[in-house]
């Protein structure tokens, strides 16, 4: 089975190419943007037709939440005609279609974990663009699975658990916010649970939700990032409003799993738990 994974060098494909090589049954092509744009369709259409895909993982995004305020064309661009163009090439080649999307779907108004089929309504541009490439791979092609996930860090990349690192290395004290709250997602597991999709060659097409377990705020899963390593640092917690940003955030987005703990046999560890194996 041949699998494409766009986006490679960004921190979910850095963690898919991490594991890649425990799955010796599994053939990889693993794309960057240089090497595949998502937004250029001529080059999708002629990629999959000089390669044999059977699963295409789409973990290229536009992720920059707050300047995706200022670059919504840039963002609708990477986040809804890139899925479109994959699905499309998808449907014509007889290939699956994985797409990774998001918590920033929903306000953040719900008082208890958003299922797959809960009303969305995201509250900025990324949201919004990411919700409208869901939007697109479901129009365009019918073998497809949308992963919703949250809050995601690895060893690879840009994430909020290296700032965090970053910041302690330079500062004394910190002041995270604590009135956001939503589950942190190891990248690792989430690449470990897309390949058991792969894998399982389960055709129950749809939106799922992945996320580790257990709920925290920002301030929460700061403090258990400087505990697991270690690190003595003075923590505060301070409220949304004391650290404002261009784009708004979920207040709430903790994501229902039981959907895909159920369809795909899926444990899932808690998000403490997960976090130690980036130590
Ligand atoms: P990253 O920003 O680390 O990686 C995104 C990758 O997409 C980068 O390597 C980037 O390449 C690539 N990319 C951008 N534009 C294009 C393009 N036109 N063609 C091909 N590749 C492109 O994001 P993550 O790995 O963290 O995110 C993976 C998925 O998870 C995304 O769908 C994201 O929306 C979703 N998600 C992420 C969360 C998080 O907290 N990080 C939370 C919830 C969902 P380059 O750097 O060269 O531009």
């Amino acid at each position: 089975m041949v699998i494409l994974v766009t986006g490679a060098s960004g921190q979910l494909g850095q963690s898919i190419q991490h594991i890649a090589p425990s799955y010796t049954d599994l053939q990889f092509i693993f794309a960057s943007s240089q090497d595949l744009d998502i937004t250029n369709q001529d080059r999708i259409n002629h990629f999959f037709e000089h390669n044999k895909i059977d699963f295409c993982i789409n973990t290229a995004a536009y992720t920059a939440v707050d300047k995706a305020e200022m670059e919504m064309e840039r963002a609708e661009a990477i986040n809804v005609f890139g899925p479109k163009y994959l699905a499309v090439a998808c449907k014509n080649n007889n290939a699956k279609l994985i797409h990774i999307s998001t918590d920033f779907v929903f306000d953040g108004s719900a008082e208890k974990p958003y299922s797959e089929a809960d009303k969305t309504n995201p509250l900025g541009v990324y949201g919004k663009t990411k919700l409208e490439g869901e939007q697109a791979v479901i129009d365009h092609c019918s073998a497809y699975f949308i992963i919703r996930t949250s809050w995601v860090y690895s060893l690879f990349g840009n994430n909020f658990m290296k700032t965090m690192l970053r910041l302690a290395s330079e500062r004394d004290t910190l002041s995270i916010v604590s009135d956001q709250i939503g589950s942190p997602t190891n990248a690792v597991d989430l690449a470990k649970a897309l390949l058991s999709i792969v894998k399982s060659d389960n055709s129950e097409y749809g939106i799922y939700n992945f996320s580790n377990e257990g709920i925290a705020s920002w301030y929460d899963f700061a403090k258990e990032i400087f505990r697991v390593n270690g690190i003595n640092i003075e923590v505060n917690p301070i409220p949304t409003e004391a650290f404002p940003t261009p784009a708004k955030r979920p207040k709430y987005s903790v994501l229902d799993k039981s959907k895909i703990k159920k369809n795909f046999k899926i444990e899932i560890k808690s998000w403490q738990e997960a976090l130690q194996q980036t130590t």
